[in-house]
């Protein structure tokens, strides 16, 4: 049988896959690899924020960058899935684009921060896989944040700080990574994306199909 005549898609909802990490653990190059092999079935959530761009970053591919006034009435419309103030800015995921996706029985791929992830989690359930990419040391994760050369001194202070509550919140993930060379993280990512998709509810409308099908010839 081909992998196309299993596919899942159009058949059941599709799954949200929440990555979280403290910054610099490489999780978004991670995600663009993720993306870049699964395109078919994979989506990436656009999110929000009152951030300001970050030399290089596309408005719109990276992020809706907004300024406050337009969040707020945003929030006030309950336009978001889940917000979050983080690093000093507000950081939102669209509602409408997520639930579309999901319908279509694609998944969506979230980088996003552990308030917003248990969120998503209180809303969908076993639907939402949160997966924690860690960094292989604190030292790593520094150098990482200053080899980025975007952020003031004091931005990457507050990464730091904010790294350790990240940290703390690691039992609220399903999945952890190691981040200590792309190459294997990213295969363990990829298990775990696969994984997900064998899940046997999500696999149900296949056997439901043969059952029915038995049923008629009987
Ligand atoms: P950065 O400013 O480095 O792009 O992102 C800062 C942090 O905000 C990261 O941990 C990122 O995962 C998180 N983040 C990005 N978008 C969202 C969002 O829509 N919601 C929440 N809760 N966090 C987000």
């Amino acid at each position: 049988m081909s992998e196309r005549r299993y596919s899942d898609q159009g058949m059941t909802r599709g799954r949200l896959i929440i990555v979280g990490s403290p910054s610099g653990a490489g999780k978004t190059t991670l995600c663009h690899r993720l993306l870049a092999e699964f395109q078919d079935s994979v989506g990436f959530s656009v999110s929000y924020t009152t951030r300001k761009p970050r030399p290089g970053e596309i408005d719109g591919k990276d992020y809706h960058f907004i300024d406050q006034p337009t969040f707020e009435a945003m929030v006030a419309k309950g336009d978001f899935a889940e917000w979050a103030h983080v690093h000093g800015n507000n950081y939102g995921t669209g509602r409408a684009w997520v639930q579309n996706m999901l319908s279509q029985g694609r998944d969506v791929l979230f980088d996003i921060d552990f308030q917003g992830g248990r969120q998503l989690k209180a809303q969908y359930g076993s639907d939402a896989i949160m997966i924690f990419i860690l960094p292989p040391g604190l030292d790593v994760l520094e150098q990482r944040l200053r080899r980025r050369q975007s952020e003031s001194e004091e931005a990457i202070e507050l990464r730091l700080h904010n790294s350790l509550r990240e940290l703390e919140h690691y039992l609220f993930y399903d999945y952890l990574i190691v981040n200590a060379g792309l190459e294997q993280a990213y295969d363990e990512l990829r298990a775990v994306y696969l994984a997900t998709r064998y899940a046997v509810l999500r696999r149900a409308p296949l056997v439901e199909a043969l059952i029915r099908e038995a049923k008629a010839r009987r």
